[in-house]
C-alpha cells in the first residue's frame, strides 16, 4: 500500500512535499495539486497525512512515522528555519 492523496481536498500548500523522506511527491504544474510519483518507493510513513492541513492524504503509518521529521519541521518554521530534514534523509 501507499499513501493516497485526494486532490479535491489539496490546497496545494506544499508541505507534503517537504516533509516526504523519498521525496516522491510533487505540486502538480497542470492543477496546483499534490500527486505521489513513484508510488513503490512509498513507505508509508505518514509524514505527508499528519503534515496535511486539510486532511487529504491518507496513510496508514507502518514505520517511524517521520515524527521527528514533522516536529522539527514545525520547530524550525517556529525558529524561522530553512530546508527542515526530515528523520529519514
Ligand atoms: S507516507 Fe511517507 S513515504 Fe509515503 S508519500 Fe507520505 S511522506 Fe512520502
Ligand atoms: S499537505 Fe495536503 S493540502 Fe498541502 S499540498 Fe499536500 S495534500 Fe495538498
Amino acid at each position: 500500500m501507499t499513501a493516497k492523496i485526494f486532490q479535491e481536498k489539496c490546497i496545494g500548500c506544499t508541505w507534503c512535499v517537504e516533509v516526504c523522506p523519498h521525496q516522491i511527491i510533487i505540486i502538480s504544474k497542470e492543477n496546483n495539486k499534490a500527486e505521489i510519483i513513484n508510488a513503490k518507493f512509498c513507505i508509508e510513513c505518514g509524514a505527508c497525512a499528519l503534515q496535511c492541513p486539510v486532511e487529504a492524504i491518507r496513510s496508514h503509518p507502518i514505520g517511524c512515522g517521520c515524527i521527528g521529521g514533522v516536529l522539527r519541521k514545525k520547530i524550525n518554521k517556529i525558529l524561522r528555519k530553512e530546508n527542515p530534514k526530515s528523520c529519514c534523509n
